[in-house]
C-alpha cells in the first residue's frame, strides 16, 4: 500500500497526503501543524498528523480517498 499520511486540519477535516515531510518537521519551528491546502476548505490550513488509531474505518478509508492537493509552500 501506498505510504500515506492522514491529517487533520484546523476546521476538523480529514484527509490524506503523501507528501508531508514530517521527517523534517523541527520541534518549535513551524509550530504545531503545517500548512496545506485543505481538499474540503479549498484553503491552506494549519493541519496536523491525525491518530489513526482512533478513527473507524469508514472515517479512514474516506480520508485515504481524499488527497490533498500537491502544494510546494
Ligand atoms: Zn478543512
Amino acid at each position: 500500500m501506498e505510504q500515506r499520511t492522514v491529517v487533520r486540519c484546523a476546521e476538523g477535516h480529514l484527509f490524506s497526503t503523501g507528501t508531508l515531510p514530517l521527517q523534517s518537521l523541527g520541534a518549535g519551528r513551524l509550530g504545531p501543524g503545517r500548512l496545506i491546502r485543505c481538499p474540503k476548505c479549498g484553503r491552506l490550513r494549519s493541519s496536523v498528523p491525525a491518530d489513526v488509531s482512533a478513527l473507524s474505518a469508514p472515517e479512514l478509508a474516506r480520508a485515504l480517498r481524499l488527497d490533498a492537493e500537491r502544494l510546494l509552500a
